[in-house]
């Protein structure tokens, strides 16, 4: 521990706030990363998805809290940028490693905001998973868009469909142009697509175009689930890539159906061109389970 997380560690004791449990002394030593990127904005890594936050004198504007224990991390670092009395939570979607840390932060923020989809698909997983003691819900939800204005950086979060999941929101810092895109973007890993909670790939597709589109060469974009090689953020180029894939994916499967192969027949020889650097991260992270989604999705069913 160096010097400067030790006195936070020690004033966040000595302030009499909470005591921290000798477990959690052990999962305060994971690997951890706070990272300004530009005018108040920028990114905390720990476990789970990326966070993205946003801090000045007023206000703390966190998007997405990974799991407890993370999300106290984040709350310890992100005070070193801001005494701000304002706290609100964004999260991206439902999954719980971009809410189960909005426990943490229970009687700390004063609101948490998400897409209107949001608290019913967490309800629903937290009840298959046996945790709902375990959840906090969203209590500010919104259709399509919603919009803070701190007074120098206007933050907006936006569904645009379903994609990832039916419930997902893009977040962007306008003023320092920076756009979290929450699961959007796997960068160069296969992904999680959803389907059983809404996904879309064909939606999914247009949403990364759309969002190409309205941004420039300046914007940084947070990936959800980032690259040591390629970047735990990145620029349009990585969108691209990701917005790609899908579209091989989706004209692939599109292919063998019209071929009248079976599902058997793709998943014996999963195999897709042009995207040598792409990684798998479990079953539920493979071309296979990506295969499989765009089967489901194309042949209309579950
Ligand atoms: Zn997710």
């Amino acid at each position: 521990m160096d010097r400067r997380k030790f006195i936070a560690s020690t004033l966040w004791l000595s302030a009499g706030m909470t005591i921290i449990p000798a477990k959690n002394l052990l999962v305060n030593r994971v690997y951890h990363q706070m990272k300004p990127i530009r005018r108040n904005v920028g990114i905390f890594t720990g476990r789970g998805g990326t966070i993205g936050w946003y801090a000045d004198s007023d206000s703390v504007i966190i998007v997405d809290t990974q799991f407890p224990s993370s999300a106290s991390m984040l709350h310890d670092e992100v005070r070193q940028f801001s005494s701000g009395p304002v706290l609100t939570l964004i999260n991206t979607h439902h999954h719980a490693d971009h809410t189960a840390g909005n426990t943490y932060f229970r009687n700390l923020a004063n609101q948490i905001v998400a897409q209107e989809k949001v608290p019913d698909l967490q309800r629903n997983m937290a009840e298959m998973q046996n945790t709902e003691s375990e959840q906090t819900y969203a209590d500010v939800t919104f259709e399509e868009n919603w919009i803070a204005d701190t007074g120098s950086e206007i933050v907006r979060a936006t569904h645009y469909g379903p994609a990832h999941t039916s419930g997902d929101a893009i977040v962007w810092f306008e003023n320092a142009n920076i756009v979290h895109m929450g699961d959007l973007v796997f960068n160069r890993w296969y992904p999680f697509i959803d389907i059983n909670n809404g996904a879309s790939i064909t939606n999914w597709i247009q949403v990364l175009d759309t969002v190409a589109s309205q941004s420039d060469s300046d914007t940084v974009f947070i990936f959800g689930h980032g690259s040591t090689n390629y970047g735990i953020t990145g620029d349009v180029q990585d969108l691209n890539i990701m917005k790609n894939y899908l579209a091989a994916l989706l004209e692939l499967v599109d292919r063998s159906i019209t071929r009248g192969d079976n599902l058997d027949d793709i998943l014996n020889h999963p195999r897709i061109e042009g995207f040598p650097n792409h990684v798998s991260a479990g079953a539920r992270l493979s071309l296979r389970a990506n295969i499989r989604a765009a089967w489901q999705e194309l042949n209309g069913h579950l």
